[in-house]
């Protein structure tokens, strides 16, 4: 066996159904006596809830958190929270709220804890991005990892379908690209394994079915899988796409990826012959690449740039932002190849399954 270096990161989970009472242990658990709860404007009603079950201990609301974490954004809340003289953040939401958090977290080392009501991940890895002057600056630090998750599947039970789809895409491409990551390792690849099947074989149910709670619980068990795997290993050309069209094109992150993903996988298919065995051993299928399509389909998520709002000219723009610093990838990146993929992805086609037989 190939030697390997192991990286868990020291979070808390507590999950399931109800797990959302166990909040006030949580905090107390923590030293915490003033909480300051964070969601965006949408979830309000949700961080109400949230400081009611505090009682006492929750010291106030801050409801703006916005995607990609605006640098003004991640000010105003740290200012808020030193005026209340926060010992702690309670972050309810998705990456965009829990990465308010991290933002609050890295001046201060105020500790987190979060509770996840989308499939992004974010919990569970110590990354942190701050967006100023359109450029979104992301770092590691350990300081930003939440002391604690709380994974109850009854918050997801208001989760659009719309927004649920393409989240769950996105958490599964973390455990594609932990696969064939560079620091790939085989606890981080079990837990990515896992992850892919118990998202895939969720999803569809997650999206038709709103309050199917078992669908939901499976789903978010998958992303806790996700975000693991992620905070674990280093990410390879998916990721690097992805960010390039997100933060030089705006697109929405979790359908982005949702478009390229299977693109992605395509890719990377000759070059990652064992990552490759396990993502379709996951899906249940022998094409990867052409299963995460037929996956993104089947749950309504949109598998085409050009309907994200990507324009047609850009995409040689794009290949070539995303060729320039590329990431570790197991297949180099070349800028044809990456604006051939882009254009596929852009017109939303479904990839061509190419892998060889090994001869
Ligand atoms: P999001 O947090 O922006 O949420 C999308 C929308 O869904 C918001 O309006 C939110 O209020 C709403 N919502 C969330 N949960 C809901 C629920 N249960 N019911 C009803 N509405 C709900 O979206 P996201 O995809 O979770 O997060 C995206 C952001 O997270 C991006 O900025 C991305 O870069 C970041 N991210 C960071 C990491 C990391 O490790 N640092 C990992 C993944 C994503």
């Amino acid at each position: 066996m190939r030697g390997f270096v192991f990286n868990a990161q020291p979070a808390r989970v507590v999950f399931g159904a109800g797990a959302l009472e166990r909040l006030g242990e949580e905090v107390e658990r923590l030293g915490a006596k003033r909480a300051l709860v964070l969601s965006t404007p949408e979830q309000r009603a949700s961080a109400q809830e949230i400081a009611a079950r505090l009682g006492p201990h929750a010291a106030g609301i801050y409801d703006k958190a916005v995607m990609h974490v605006p640098l003004e954004t991640a000010e105003a809340a740290r200012a808020e929270a030193a005026r209340l003289a926060a010992d702690c953040c309670v972050a309810i939401g998705g990456g965009s709220t829990i990465g308010l958090g991290k933002a609050i977290a890295l001046t201060s080392e105020l500790p987190i804890v979060a509770i996840p009501t989308t499939f992004a991940g974010s919990e569970m890895t110590p990354i942190y991005g701050v967006t100023a002057q359109g450029q979104k600056k992301t770092g590691r630090d350990p300081r930003v990892l939440p002391k604690a998750v709380i994974y109850d599947p009854q918050l997801l039970l208001t989760l659009p379908a719309r927004i649920a789809g393409p989240s769950g895409m996105n958490a599964i491409a973390h455990c594609v690209e932990a696969l064939y990551a560079q620091d790939a390792n085989p606890i981080t690849s079990l837990m990515a394994e896992e992850g892919i099947r118990a998202l895939a074989s969720s999803l569809p149910t997650v999206v038709r079915e709103s309050a199917n709670l078992e669908a939901r619980g499976e789903a978010l068990y998958g992303a806790w899988l996700a975000g693991a795997c992620l905070g674990q290993v280093g990410m390879a050309l998916h990721h690097k796409l992805c960010h390039t069209l997100g933060g030089t094109f705006n697109l929405p992150h979790a359908e982005t990826h949702t478009a390229i993903l299977p693109h992605a996988t395509a890719y990377n298919l000759d070059a990652a012959p064992e990552a490759m065995t396990r993502i379709a051993r996951a899906l249940g299928s022998i094409d990867p690449a052409g299963a995460l399509f037929d996956l993104a389909r089947a749950i309504g998520a949109p598998v085409a740039l050009k309907d994200l709002g990507m324009p047609r000219d850009r995409l040689e723009r794009a290949a070539r932002l995303a060729t320039e610093n590329p990431y570790y990838n197991p297949r180099p990146v070349d800028y044809e190849a990456i604006l051939a993929l882009l254009t596929a992805a852009y017109h939303g086609e479904r990839p061509i399954a190419t892998r060889r037989r090994a001869a």
